[in-house]
């Protein structure tokens, strides 16, 4: 696979990128020789928060205008005192042209308040470990925005920080301070610790070691655990002999984006911090962590955010487009001169304040490329926060299907450019007739597709209601192939079973699904007995979780032929529902229901090849962020012959939907302007 990892990526490093003047430089973690100064008692940076270089600290997350000077930075307001102007105009100095240069003399500074907005004083690192240490929450002021920060080993902060955060399942990520202390909690293969030890910094998710000092609570019910390595020259400050992981969640409030703004996270997060680091350098853009993980020794981004955003990847297309995304994970995406920046996660734009930060992040990057686009491409589901504001803007509109958007996101990132089959597994997209897609087999190119074959459609009750209330969506499957939910989903209401029953009788707010995230949400409601979910995606992670790898086996599926191949879930549900009868090992029926995936994904790629010819397939969509799935598919297809693609750089969630917008829509500009004139 033609892919360049996060390794490549990573050989920014060594060059300072403010001589790169093309496209907006990134944020880089603290290096190694700033570190060391961080760490020498007679350094003039000792201990200070703030040291950075030519080859490190934030750029993105600070930067106002375009070329990245000091002028465009919220450094602007700290003048350089007479040592740092030293460093900065001495051509073989570190800190030649370090635009981020400063010290504690001339640099911003911490400021240390507790809830109720008392100013406290003294050494601010000191009492904030201290703080740590008794188990309080801190909100500290990071390169991207604000983390909610806790002692990882204390269970009891813990609790109350998931308790206060109103967030009680979903993994919260982990700091530590070095290597070492990841691998004794984790297993750590070579690229995963090239990607932790990588100037990104990003989260990377690892396997848990069995027996580990950190709380159950982190990531209950998973078998895996993101841990990051320090990022700033601040994070490197919390760490003592006392105080080994920290925990380093978003600070923010669910449903928004990570707050960035002092007084605005103040007034978020005063309910759940116990005390504020602030300090005065301004954040301009939020941009939170980066989430990686590695899949067949490659090095995939789940969230591309701090290090890696805005992403740029050359696209042959002269046009100024702007994409919008969907409506989860949402980032937009700009084509400008043949390349597509790709921006950065915002968690959701649905309300006043997340819309307002994406906006005026989309203002502040068509400023920085000095560009007005001439058409904005969203989703052909209008409803869309990102449809909305679409309509709302004056150029002309291009639409996409959202499952066609995240086949070609793919294609953009490998630069492939021709017909290939895309098995996109996916939670929720619009259909082009009307149904929830998302168990979906396309032929096509980037222009266009057409619809191969599918999952069977299920009609899911109040399907909004019944992504999150699981059980609804469990009863549904079940209902449709007459099996009692009663014996298989226990511990609800018989009147509420009783109550779907006669809205799906009658067809009240039903809406037909071919989404393999409802299925997965389906097995997890039987298998694991979830009947309500709290953050995205958590009943197909725990089923994951809970494979048994040494099962082979799998449940009878069928692949019905019609227009387009149908491949139908009773036969499966019934394996199921029998081996749950047979009080077989959960860990057994969730390895078999993987593997019946897989093999009746394998069969109709074959059967959809052989009557097209293409051997070229492309996996994506969110349910590929299944590790299982994705490699399982993917070595079968690999090892039957076929060519497989799927994204790495890029999400393959719907992170990625905006880049795969921008390279239909631009693939259907040029296909219009190629027809002659006269047959148009
Ligand atoms: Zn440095
Ligand atoms: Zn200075
Ligand atoms: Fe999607």
């Amino acid at each position: 696979m033609q892919i360049i990892s996060i390794m490549k990526i990573s050989k920014l490093k060594g060059i300072p990128d403010n001589k790169n003047k093309g496209n907006i430089p990134k944020d880089i973690a603290l290096c190694e020789r700033c570190l060391e100064e961080l760490k020498d008692k007679n350094n003039r940076r000792h201990n200070y928060p703030f040291t950075n270089c030519s080859y490190c600290g934030p750029r993105y997350s600070i930067i106002n205008d375009f070329p990245y000077d000091r002028e465009n930075t919220t450094m602007n307001k700290y003048a350089q005192c007479k040592m740092c102007k030293d460093e900065y105009v001495n051509n073989i100095n570190r800190r030649f042209y370090a635009q981020t240069n400063c010290c504690p003399n001339c640099g911003p500074v911490l400021k240390l308040i507790d809830n109720s907005g008392k100013t406290l004083s003294g050494n601010l690192i000191e009492m904030s470990r201290i703080y740590l240490k008794e188990g309080k929450i801190i909100a500290v002021k990071g390169i991207g925005g604000y983390h909610l920060v806790c002692n990882a080993e204390n269970e009891k902060a813990i609790s109350i920080l998931r308790d206060r955060k109103k967030r009680p399942h979903k993994p919260l990520a982990v700091m530590a301070e070095n290597i070492d202390s990841i691998k004794e909690i984790c297993y750590v293969n070579e690229q995963e610790e090239q990607a932790l030890k990588s100037h990104i910094r990003p989260i990377v998710l690892l396997d848990k070691k069995q027996e580990i000092s950190l709380p159950y609570i982190l990531a209950p019910n998973l078998n895996i655990l993101g841990l990051m390595l320090p990022n700033s020259a601040l994070d490197y400050l919390f760490f003592d002999s006392d105080i080994k992981y920290l925990v380093m969640t978003s600070g923010n409030i669910s449903g928004e984006g990570i707050c960035y703004e002092d007084d605005y996270a103040f007034d978020r997060l005063k309910g759940i911090a116990d005390y504020f680091l602030y300090n005065n350098r301004e954040i301009t853009t939020p941009i939170d962590d980066s989430v990686v993980k590695v899949v067949c020794n490659e090095v995939m981004v789940s969230r591309l955010a701090r290090g890696i955003a805005p992403f740029d990847i050359a696209l042959d297309s002269e046009e100024k487009i702007l994409a919008l995304g969907a409506e989860q994970k949402v980032s937009f995406c700009l084509l400008h001169k043949g390349y597509a920046h790709l921006s950065q996660y915002f968690n959701a734009v649905d309300n006043l304040k997340s819309r307002k930060d994406y906006l005026d992040t989309i203002a502040r990057m068509l400023r920085f490329y000095n560009v007005k686009s001439d058409y904005v491409v969203c989703d052909i589901h209008t409803g869309y926060s990102t449809s909305i504001i679409a309509r709302d803007m004056s150029q002309e509109r291009i639409f996409v299907q959202h499952h066609h958007a995240h086949m070609a996101s793919c294609m953009a990132e490998i630069n492939l450019d021709e017909e290939v089959i895309g098995v996109i597994y996916d939670g929720t997209g619009l259909g082009l007739d009307n149904a929830v897609w998302g168990g979906e087999f396309l032929v096509g190119n980037r222009s266009n597709f057409k619809r191969a074959g599918h999952w069977s459609y299920v009609n899911i009750q109040g399907y909004d209601k019944a992504v999150k209330k699981i059980w609804r969506c469990a009863f549904s499957y079940l209902y449709s192939i007459k099996i009692s939910s009663e014996k298989y989903i226990k511990g609800i209401n018989l009147a509420d079973f009783k109550i779907l029953e006669s809205a799906i009788n009658n067809s009240i707010n039903c809406t037909a699904s071919s989404s393999m995230g409802r299925l997965f949400d389906c097995v997890s409601a039987l298998v694991k007995q979830i009947h309500t979910v709290s953050y995205d995606a958590q009943a197909a992670i725990e089923l994951e979780s809970i494979i048994d790898k040494r099962v082979s086996g799998c449940y009878q599926y069928e692949i019905i032929t019609g227009n387009t191949y149908r491949i139908d879930y009773k036969k499966i549900l019934m394996g199921i529902v029998e081996d749950i009868d047979k009080d077989i090992d959960r860990s057994v029926i969730s390895a078999k229901f993987h593997n019946t995936i897989i093999n009746s994904t394998l069969e109709l790629v074959k059967k959809i090849s052989s009557e097209s010819g293409i051997k070229k397939v492309i996996l994506s969509g969110g349910v590929f962020e299944n590790t299982y799935l994705l490699s399982g598919i993917s070595k079968g297809l690999i090892k039957d012959g076929y060519d497989v693609y799927y994204n790495t750089q890029t999400p393959i969630n719907d992170g990625g939907i905006s880049l795969g917008q921008i390279a239909v829509a631009a693939a259907r500009l040029k296909e219009a302007k190629n027809v002659p004139c006269n047959t148009r």
